[in-house]
């Protein structure tokens, strides 16, 4: 992966940031820029790395639509944007800014936290940071880990999430996590990979920061999201399920989600014409409720059906989640639906108790 930050742009409302601060030391070489406001530009650099002030709220709700069953995850904004660039990735139609982003007032986003999780004892967060960039990428640089990992380890309602595709777990190792951190890869078939995801960590590179995290005492998660329908993607679905479980011990990991790619249409081209290599939007489509174009439904059932099959052989209480999908899919898959164990967001927390020991007094 080559993707240190050589230019860093920075707000002038962030310039004496901790945030900064650290920027600066552990990026020597880099040129730093104070200016006045960043502005919104076309123009895509990947080793440039913006510090702005955000004056939005951090914790987002995720964006699920009532058409399906949504987790009840919350997202904690801390940036925007990602520079590993996989082909499918929804941010490439946020075409105004481009580059990687970060907040540079995160004082105000512990401060929101911090509000949020004590007005609500009564309720369990469950809450990520990988959704709009991935939760580790510039992580190596800002240590924001360093932060966030003990300050859920005090929380007793809420666990942390940090989904990557990299291998930058460094921060991870001496950290007073108590149990409130998940760390989670997404995983796809060796192929897809290797076509999609060009600047991402190998799939053996993501399980072997996976097993060290496991010997540190997190807990896992994984997410085989988006699932690809091609030609023999029953061996590498197959492949990639064995080394996970040749690497990892199956009681550490909280859950495992499903989502078959989908996509807006608004995307294609956007595809079309950033990865012309990509074969990914050339499969047998339809739009779905929330205006998407998913698989046809007998090859989404396929497709999850085949891997609840693979993963309930070598563990059966592993918590396996669908994503954005219906009460029909889930039925065929599962043969039940969310609502008759309490919705989706009650199955998560309940895996949250049976596999963190956490649940809000
Ligand atoms: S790692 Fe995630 S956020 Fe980054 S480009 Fe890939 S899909 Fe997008």
């Amino acid at each position: 992966m080559r993707n240190k930050p050589s230019k860093i742009l920075v707000e002038e409302a962030c310039r004496t940031s901790r945030l900064v601060e650290k920027l600066r030391r552990n990026l020597p070489a880099a040129q730093f820029e104070v200016v006045e406001t960043i502005s919104d530009s076309p123009l895509r650099d990947p080793r440039r790395l913006e510090v702005v002030q955000f004056r939005g709220r951090f914790l987002k709700s995720c964006p699920g639509t009532r058409h399906y069953f949504c987790c009840g995850y919350q997202i904690l904004h801390f940036g925007v944007q990602c520079s590993l660039n996989c082909t499918y990735c929804i941010l490439q139609a946020y075409l105004n800014h481009p580059n990687l982003r970060i907040f540079g007032n995160q004082e105000d986003l512990f401060r929101e936290l911090r509000q949020e999780l004590a007005t609500h004892r009564e309720r369990l967060y469950r809450i990520g940071t990988g959704e709009f960039t991935d939760s580790l990428l510039v992580d190596p640089w800002t240590e924001f880990s360093r932060d966030l990992v003990p300050f859920f380890a005090k929380q007793p309602n809420a666990v942390l999430e940090l989904k990557t595709k990299t291998d930058f777990i460094d921060n991870l190792r001496d950290l007073d996590h108590r149990g409130h951190t998940l760390a989670a890869w997404s995983l796809n078939a060796a192929p897809i990979r290797r076509r999609e995801e060009t600047a991402a960590t190998t799939i053996k590179q993501r399980l072997a920061a996976a097993k060290k995290v496991a010997q540190w005492g997190y807990k896992l998660a994984f997410h085989f999201d988006p699932m690809i329908e091609y030609p023999g993607w029953r061996e590498g679905y197959r492949e990639v399920l064995d080394r996970l479980f040749s690497s990892v011990d199956t009681s550490r990991i909280v859950w495992i989600s499903l989502g078959a790619f989908r996509f807006m249409p608004e995307l294609k081209p956007i595809i079309q014409r950033r990865h012309p290599g990509s074969t990914v939007i050339y499969g047998e489509f339809i739009r779905g409720l929330d205006g998407k174009l998913r698989y046809f439904r007998d090859i989404r059932v396929e497709l999850y059906a085949w891997m609840v099959d693979r993963i309930r052989e070598v563990d059966a209480h592993i918590c396996v989640y669908l994503c954005m999908e219906g009460e029909d899919i889930w039925q065929q898959v599962f043969g039940f639906s969310p609502q008759e164990r309490g919705g989706l967001p009650a199955m998560l927390d309940k895996a949250v108790e049976t596999r963190m020991g956490i649940a809000p007094r």
